[in-house]
């Protein structure tokens, strides 16, 4: 096999796919999980025999469950125990982080207790870049430090950070495990759509027992013990759950804390806008105001946790209801007021 790298992180490495393997199509890459460990900005280092396997087995299996809950994921297949073929995506220098429970630099942070539970959950976008370590990101800064990212980017970004954090909840809840918190990455494939990518798993996702005990790389972070043996815990409990069953349930609805997302639909730049018009008619010259523009916004709330599925049938709303395409935009947002 062809050992070309095209890109190693702290965690994984990226080939190109070797010419003995058939069937994919060229825009795969294939993705290896490694054994090595890091913490607090790579100050903490160590490796694992075993810990790379895990992880491959692990993410796959989230990346099936999401996959079958909507979500566009760059999760293609398995190839061996450590490694597996990926859509080739331009990534996004964005880390999404959603908590449910406040932990790790949050507490160290802002000095919220550890152990609070936000509901709604609590969403941060950090700037991945290891020399500055992973800073947080304002929508302000993104398109200084994004190339081709706008705030509003960061806004689709939270929605689906948001509900597919909610999906796994319910994965793991299912393995009576609870996620405190996580870090999803996303890429951009060629048509610009945003493709969930990078890895799921106790590395990335802070999991913790009913009884407190945990299962992540917080073992590793604050030695307490095997890393390998806590991560093949969440394996086994992962692999005894039926991941289609759950996705079907979800599809059907399960009961969840109330999501409203806010559409906002306004006119494409140099279209009529009558109304916008009419209200710039009515200011004074004083006022100083050279342009209104006239939109509309549609809340919807669901009670159901939120997938993929939702999401995709909002955005055909959007564009079959809430608005013409032809004349106007639209955005989707989550409505936290
Ligand atoms: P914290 O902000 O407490 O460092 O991290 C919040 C969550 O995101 C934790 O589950 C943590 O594992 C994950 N996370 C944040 N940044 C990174 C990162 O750079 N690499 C990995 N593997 N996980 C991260």
């Amino acid at each position: 096999m062809s050992q070309t790298t095209l890109y190693e992180g702290k965690a994984k490495k990226m080939y190109p796919l070797p010419a003995d393997v058939s069937g994919y199509p060229d825009s795969c890459w294939v993705q290896e999980f490694k054994d090595d460990l890091t913490a607090f900005n790579a100050e903490k280092k160590s490796n694992e025999s075993g810990k790379g396997a895990c992880n491959q087995k692990i993410s796959s299996r989230c990346f099936e469950f999401l996959g079958l809950c909507g979500f566009d994921t760059h999760f293609v297949g398995s190839l061996s125990a450590t490694k597996q073929v990926i859509q080739k995506l331009n990534m996004s220098p964005v880390e999404c982080v959603v908590r449910r429970v406040a932990a790790g630099s949050l507490v160290k942070r802002l000095g919220i207790p550890q152990g609070t539970r936000f509901h709604p959950m609590m969403y941060e976008s950090f700037f991945k870049e290891d020399a500055l370590g992973d800073p947080l990101m304002a929508p302000v800064h993104v398109p200084v430090l994004a190339e081709g990212m706008t705030p509003q980017h960061l806004n689709i970004l939270e929605v689906l950070s948001v509900s597919i954090f909610s999906c796994l909840e319910v994965l793991f809840q299912a393995c009576e495990l609870m996620v405190v918190d996580g870090k999803i990455e996303f890429g951009q494939d060629d048509a610009g759509k945003w493709i969930l990518a990078d890895e799921i798993s106790p590395d990335t996702l802070r999991l913790w027992t009913p009884e407190g005990k945990k299962l992540d790389k917080d073992v590793f972070r604050e030695d307490l013990g095997s890393v390998v043996t806590a991560y093949e815990e969440v394996w086994k409990r992962l692999s005894d759950v039926n991941i289609e069953d759950l996705a079907s349930a979800l599809k059907k609805g399960l009961s969840s804390k109330s999501l409203t997302l806010q559409c906002d639909v306004m006119p494409k730049s140099g279209v009529l806008d009558p109304e916008g018009e009419a209200a710039l008619d009515t200011t004074s010259t004083e006022a100083q105001i050279s342009h209104i523009t006239a939109g509309k916004s549609f809340r919807v709330t669901y009670t159901n946790v939120f997938t993929g599925h939702h999401l995709k049938y909002l955005e055909h709303m959007c564009q079959e209801t809430f608005s013409n395409p032809l004349i106007q935009d639209y955005a989707i947002q989550l409505c936290r007021s």
